[in-house]
């Protein structure tokens, strides 16, 4: 017997914009079309526009 996988959870890494550390982890709705998304990176320690890469 099968199961059916309910409801997929699309999982993004969250990849800072300036110096590319994989801070976050996000899991994103597809009509969430927002893949950038101002974050605080702990490497810089500033905020910086981090974007969304499929895990
Ligand atoms: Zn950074």
């Amino acid at each position: 017997m099968a199961k059916k996988k309910k409801n997929p959870v699309e999982v993004y890494q969250m990849v800072c914009g300036s110096c590319h550390s994989r801070n976050y982890v996000a899991s994103l709705k597809r009509e969430n079309k927002s893949l950038e998304v101002s974050k605080f990176c702990p490497t810089e320690r500033k905020h910086t526009l981090h974007k969304a890469k499929k895990a």
